[in-house]
């Protein structure tokens, strides 16, 4: 890489001793500096203010880590050894909370609620993101730190203020909204109301302020490379909660830093991957983009100063390289009695050092792009978020992940810049789309697009309000009744009364003999889009499924069977076998296939990690496809696959992902998975095969010839392995 490029260009492992109070008084340094060599870090993220200052700070309210004076400045002295050591330096702030004596001094500063009473957390009150506080005062602090120490750039850990939940009633709120809106602020959490559709919009447009304003402040203090950065969270529920529109926060950002240190309860560690990609489609390819990896014991409950399971940070830390993820160590406090905590990130570090040359400078390659907004999340997904979004997405992912499939996630609003990188679009749930996305499905569709949608996909305008149909009724073949069946909230898993107790039915009925011998009846041939179904007639289900009609030219694969009783089980036969209710709809004109999975099969096979639903879906995907995969694997299920292109070369990341824990940050053991079949087109104007390696286990792969493709079988993956192919 050039010599002059800047720190975030050039700092590509970073490592974080989260200083606590008590640090001033015990920090080893000599102890930390082997450690940062260890790791081999190019910069480290030290704590400078915020709620706790960790040098003497001329603000005198600005509250002293114990021991802190003119003699023992602490974050000065990491940041002195750091120079030392060639390291580029973040500082850190946290910085949204105060102590009682700043309360005092500034109660204009406070976020409050309806009765004017502040909003507090434990012993602190809660600073509104519209004061003085953030347009004063952390502005002073920044320009203190930068003339004190000159960091290259800062990081704020808390610096979204107060989530979507809690409406601030002060008086700078009050203000500013009825200037900006010409309303009062809006009485209640209220989705149907406009007034409150347009608070929620203010306040990520507050955020997109908040995060611009910073950045002027360092970069004038601390010249044009000081950028700031809040901390982004993976977890697209978590950034609409503190209204961060990562898309618009980071199309002028040269870097970003993960906050996304787990998974949570049910998700699997291909999660991380997942976020990787997503967001690296918004802050560009070429960002270095860490994230943070605990060393210690995240999690529900979480344990600050006992050592995380070794295998979870290796998995998790596995998958977030295949997303593109560049590792960054956290310790919480700088003197451990759990030393197991410091064994894990030098093995990880080392590798990722020494495989830099596959780890940057490369563009995904995939076949699917799953598209995803935030507008979606907020207007659509509302108050159930978890239902109504995040599961039908996951369990899209999930679905993909399990068949071997690529996919890199889109956002909405740039389907028509990026949508022709893949020949398949899939739209898990997306129920809130504006009009301009739509006419991108549109037209990425007549150019010749495959497109498969879910639910209720298109139902909705992008502030979540019902269209009288679906907007893209034309592209799916489908129009919208108004008769639901099942129920999206959740599952009805009583026996006795057995809602969820229905059934999907694969056409035309190749089974209809019902267990019959007789291998000589002839059985109709069925829609290669179900293609590994042949031997049921019927899939359970137990979902949600909107009533449609469908329209000429398009070709119903499989219908709706109602419920019908579980117990006891002498009643357990279907009253209503056959309906002509729509549940999987088809068609294929020129290149583009459509399919319209009218039932929410993504929904199912998250929230009752239903195989056949995860394996339906995938189908589906795969006949969309056609026969021109880029990249694709056979996998006994647990291995994640994901490609990317440099020139002359192509990186496939198999990570595992079999979580034997459902708990977050529990694993405790890694168990390994194969063999792996992985099947790559030969990319243009590639002709042979130069070389194959697998970086993890340092060895020589075999790449067989397969018509248009090579296929390289890997035997088994531990934590990862990555397979690079160099063509001739
Ligand atoms: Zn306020």
């Amino acid at each position: 890489m050039p010599a002059n490029e800047p720190w975030y260009r050039t700092s590509r492992r970073w490592g974080q001793t989260n200083l606590v109070e008590i640090d001033p008084e015990r920090y080893d340094d000599a102890w930390w500096r082997r450690y940062w060599r260890d790791t081999r870090i190019d910069g480290v993220i030290v704590n400078a203010g915020g709620i706790v200052a960790y040098y003497p700070s001329e603000f005198e309210l600005h509250h002293r880590a114990v021991g802190i004076s003119e003699q023992n400045d602490l974050y000065g002295r990491i940041v002195a050894s750091a120079r030392d050591e060639g390291l580029a330096v973040v500082a850190r702030m946290d910085s949204n909370r105060v102590a009682e004596d700043f309360f005092i001094a500034h109660p204009e500063w406070m976020a409050r609620d309806a009765d004017g009473e502040p909003y507090r957390a434990a012993d602190k009150w809660i600073t509104c993101v519209n004061s003085g506080y953030y347009n004063d005062y952390l502005l002073q602090v920044l320009a203190e730190i930068t003339r004190r120490s000159a960091p290259d750039g800062f990081a704020d850990n808390s610096w979204a203020g107060l989530p979507r939940d809690r409406i601030c009633y002060c008086e700078n709120c009050a203000r500013i909204f009825r200037e900006a809106k010409g309303s009062p602020l809006p009485a209640q959490i209220d989705w149907s109301d406009p007034t409150y559709r347009d608070w929620v919009r203010w306040n990520y447009d507050r955020r997109v302020e908040i995060w611009e304003l910073n950045n002027k402040a360092t970069q004038a203090a601390g010249g044009e490379h000081c950028i700031w950065m809040g901390m982004l969270s993976g977890d697209q529920k978590h950034a609409a909660n503190r209204f961060n529109d990562q898309r618009r926060i980071l199309r002028g950002s040269p870097f970003a830093m993960l906050d996304h240190q787990f998974r949570w309860f049910g998700e699997s560690f291909h999660q991380n991957a997942e976020a990787g990609k997503r967001i690296h489609e918004l802050v560009g390819w070429d960002a270095v983009m860490p994230e943070s990896m605990p060393m210690y014991s995240l999690g529900r409950p979480a344990f600050r100063v006992a050592a995380m399971p070794k295998a979870e940070a290796q998995l998790w830390s596995a998958n977030g390289f295949a997303g593109g993820i560049q590792p960054w160590w956290h310790h919480i406090g700088s003197h451990h009695e759990d030393r197991r905590q410091y064994s894990t990130a030098p093995e990880i570090f080392q590798w990722h050092e020494k495989n830099e040359d596959v780890l940057f400078d490369r563009t995904p390659v995939a076949d699917v792009g799953v598209v995803w907004s935030t507008d979606n999340t907020d207007f659509f997904g509302r108050d159930q978020i978890e239902e109504r979004t995040a599961s039908p997405y996951r369990g899209a992912i999930t679905a993909l992940v399990q068949a071997g499939l690529t996919y890199v996630p889109v956002h909405a609003d740039d389907i028509h810049t990026t949508a022709s990188r893949f020949s398949v679009l899939l739209l898990p749930n997306v129920g809130a789309m504006g009009d301009a996305q739509l006419e991108a499905v549109r037209e990425f569709h007549a150019a010749g697009g495959s497109v498969v949608a879910t639910g209720e996909t298109s139902l909705f305008t992008e502030d979540g309000e019902r269209r009288d149909d679906y907007g893209l009724a034309d592209v799916l073949g489908v129009t919208a009744g108004e008769s639901t069946h099942g129920d999206w909230r959740g599952t009805d898993v009583n026996m006795e009364t057995a809602g969820n107790h229905t059934y999907l039915r694969l056409l035309p009925a190749r089974n209809s003999d019902g267990g019959g011998t007789d291998v000589k009846v002839r059985r109709p041939a069925r829609h290669s889009a179900l293609d590994g179904f042949d031997d049921t007639d019927i899939v359970p289900f137990g979902g949600y499924l909107r009533e449609s009609r469908v329209l000429d030219g398009f070709e119903t694969l499989a219908t709706f069977i109602p419920r019908f009783p579980i117990y006891p089980p002498e009643t357990s036969w279907m009253s209503t076998p056959e309906t002509s209710i729509p549940a999987l709809v088809v068609s294929e004109r020129g290149e583009s296939r459509t399919v319209m999975v009218l039932a929410d099969l993504d929904r199912c096979g998250d929230r009752d990690q239903q195989p056949d639903a995860r394996a339906l879906l995938a189908r589906v995907v795969r006949w969309a496809i056609g026969e021109e995969s880029k990249v694709s694997a056979k996998t006994p299920g647990g291995v994640a696959v994901n490609a990317y292109a440099q020139p002359g070369r192509t990186i496939v990341h198999l990570t595992n992902s079999l979580a034997t824990t459902n708990l977050a940050a529990r694993q405790d053991h890694l168990y390994p998975v194969g063999p792996i079949e992985v099947r790559i087109t030969r990319p243009e104007p590639a002709s042979a095969v130069k070389s194959a390696a697998l970086r993890v286990a340092e060895a020589a792969a075999t790449a067989k010839e397969d018509g248009d493709a090579i296929v390289v079988t890997v035997d088994v993956v531990k934590a990862h392995e990555v397979v690079v192919i160099d063509w001739a």
